[in-house]
């Protein structure tokens, strides 16, 4: 008896986006049939590997089509691994990768259709393709070490069925789609045509390393025979020179193992030599899928051995901070049964790690200097995670640097840091940086005012990841890195602050007490008030001191669920500026007026959100600026 399953709500709104095609290109089907076989046949292998009681014959695997004219129907039939009951609900039925939900809403919003096929190409949703060819779509399907068989049946309406089959058969998967009527206007070709079926194998498919077989008639002389006849290369596409292989066929390559619709950004073909020798073909994809940001995403490349595929996501060949790539790596003297535990200390991948991850790196510089607006495109998608190395292998920070785009204050666009040096005016001397919640925010920033007045560059900093970083790296170029929220960082250089100096000291003897009064008034808050000559319009500003976390890396460390101790910063005022002078006098003739501390409150409050900060207590400072309000408005 078959009972009837309903597709998750994600499934089926990605159905529903899938049969009313809005991707174009619908001989992609197939691609993803054959690339999904190749997959199960390559599980069974590994599991053959580590289960020595499995008995399957892993030598002869082949993927075949079927096609049949008079029923409209193309099958597709692999002996890999194969599904259970189960499976075919949880993989089939759902789909289980994270931001589905967001990418999906994205797609709805988005206004044109083109849009949207670029959208979906970017997840990407496999198997779902079928339903853009077929009307109805049935797998049947054994799973190697299982004796039941499985027969799953939909029309990609909402529901499925699944019943069991009666009596044996061979393990692996069959997946027969009763084709739609043929139209090319709408780009569905004849998919039981054996010149079709030719033509995109060879298009799409040509190096699966399984043979993918189809039986074809040969008419010689009146006489017809049938025979097998296997349709692509199956050439190992790492193992050619990279001059003898087309672009298009790295970009195939490409979108079977990434399971991407779209082509690469970048295609590295590169061969390791020396100790160690392998070949790696190695892509830098257009987009970052959402989940790359979330802590299920799981890295890295396929490894073979000597052509045999040992494992799907090798996360020990690339550093977290190009997790990114994908590709494929061939080792040559590593053993084929080599496990997860000694892959960690092999020599040979820690070798091959640091060869892969030199040559991207170098390939990123050559890109940001000769294509700079592909590098542009490639560090919008993947600069967050790029950065990331300035913190993981500081080992690699000269490299990283160069290639690093940030934004500053006097650029409308990202700049690379050798551009800011160049930029810096007269008079600046190093990298100033200034970290915050958005651009608005810290150009705003009573910090940036003195820098601002002198045409000085300064970083503005808002990546999540920034914070760390910045603390980690020294210097580029010799230009040391400096934040412009640290009590001892100016815009000001040595002759320009001892002639301020002087001015200060003065004001600092008058304003002592009051000083010293707001000192202890916010004691709760600030370490310390006192004068600066770094404000011009602000009356204040808080700036840390010593070696104190910047509100930036506090603001993250919190959010990471790590307890900080309170960091109390200074409170730093403007000496020249008329609310302080007005503060003053009033502290002069009434101390113990209640509206002084009203005001001081506010001054700190202002301080803190004119740099992005929250109140720990916004009720009070509401309410002070209330009593203020209220006192100017009935004057
Ligand atoms: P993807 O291949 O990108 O994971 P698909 O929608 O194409 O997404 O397939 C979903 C899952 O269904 C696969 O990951 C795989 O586990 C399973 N699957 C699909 N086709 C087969 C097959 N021919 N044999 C075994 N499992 C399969």
């Amino acid at each position: 008896m078959a009972q009837t399953y309903e597709f998750q709500a994600e499934a089926k709104q990605m159905l529903s986006l899938v049969i009313n095609s809005i991707y174009s290109n619908k001989d992609i089907f197939l691609r993803e049939l054959i690339s999904n076989a190749s997959d199960a046949m390559d599980k069974l292998r590994l599991r053959t590997l580590t289960d020595s009681e499995l008995k399957a014959d892993t030598e002869n695997m082949q993927i075949r089509l079927v096609p049949n004219k008079d029923e409209r129907t193309l099958s597709v039939v692999d002996c890999g691994i194969g599904m259970n009951g189960e499976e075919l609900r949880e993989l089939i039925g759902t789909i289980a990768r994270s931001g589905t939900a967001e990418f999906i809403s994205k797609i709805k919003n988005s206004q044109s259709e083109a849009n949207s096929a670029e959208l979906i190409g970017q997840f990407g949703v496999g198997f779902y393709s079928v339903f853009m060819v077929a009307d109805k779509v049935t797998i049947e399907t054994r799973k190697i070490d299982e004796a039941q068989a499985y027969r799953w049946e939909s029309d990609g309406n909402g529901s499925y069925t699944i019943e069991e089959i009666e009596g044996e058969r061979p393990q692996g998967t069959t997946i027969t789609l009763k084709l739609k009527p043929v139209d090319e206007e709408d780009g569905i070709s004849d998919y039981t045509s054996e010149w079709v079926l030719r033509d995109l194998v060879k298009r799409y498919s040509d190096f699966i390393a399984y043979p993918v077989v189809m039986k074809v008639t040969h008419k010689h002389d009146d006489e017809v025979t049938e025979e097998d006849e296997t349709l692509n290369s199956m050439k190992a596409l790492w193992a050619r020179s990279s001059d003898e292989v087309e672009a298009k066929e790295y970009n195939e390559f490409y979108k079977h193992i990434a399971h991407d619709w779209n082509d690469p950004l970048e295609t590295i073909a590169f061969k390791g030599e020396g100790t160690f020798e392998f070949q790696s073909l190695l892509f830098i994809p257009e987009h970052a899928t959402p989940d790359l940001f979330t802590a299920e995403f799981h890295k890295g490349v396929q490894l073979y051995v000597k052509r045999v595929f040992i494992m799907d996501r090798c996360e020990e060949l690339v550093p977290d901070y190009l997790r990114f790539i994908k590709g494929v790596v061939d080792a040559q003297d590593l053993s084929l049964n080599v496990s997860r535990e000694l892959l960690q200390k092999d020599r040979q991948i820690r070798a091959i790690n640091k060869g892969i991850t030199r040559k991207v790196l170098s390939t990123l510089g050559t890109m940001k200097k000769e294509r700079f607006d592909v590098y542009k495109k490639f560090w919008g998608e993947f600069g967050r995670i790029l950065k990331e190395g300035l913190f993981r292998s500081p080992e690699q920070n000269t490299t990283l640097l160069d290639l690093v785009l940030l934004p500053s204050i006097n650029s409308e666009e990202l700049t690379s840091l050798e551009d800011y040096i160049k930029r810096m005016p007269e008079g600046q001397d190093a990298i100033y940086y200034i970290t915050g919640e958005n651009r608005a925010v810290m150009e705003n920033s009573p910090h940036l005012e003195a820098f601002k007045a002198k045409g000085y560059e300064v970083l503005l900093l808002s990546d999540a990841v920034d914070a760390f970083w910045i603390e980690m790296v020294d210097n580029y170029k010799e230009k040391s890195f400096k934040s412009v929220l640290r009590s001892d960082v100016s815009a000001e250089n040595e002759d320009e602050k001892k002639a301020k100096e002087e001015k200060l000291n003065e004001r600092k003897k008058d304003l002592a007490s009051l000083l010293s009064w707001m000192g202890s008034s916010l004691s709760e808050q600030v370490k310390e008030v006192r004068l600066s000559s770094r404000l011009t319009s602000s009356p204040a500003c808080l700036v840390a001191d010593g070696d104190a976390p910047s509100p930036a890396m506090e603001k993250m460390m919190k959010a990471m669920g790590h307890e900080m101790p309170p960091v109390k910063r200074v409170l730093e005022l403007n000496a020249e500026h008329p609310l302080v002078e007005k503060l003053h006098e009033l502290y002069e003739e009434r101390h113990d007026d209640p509206e002084l501390k009203s005001v001081v409150e506010v001054l700190y409050g202002q301080a803190l959100i004119s740099e992005g900060g929250e109140l720990s207590d916004p009720g009070k400072f509401a309410h002070s600026l209330t009593d203020i309000l209220t006192k100017v408005l009935s004057k």
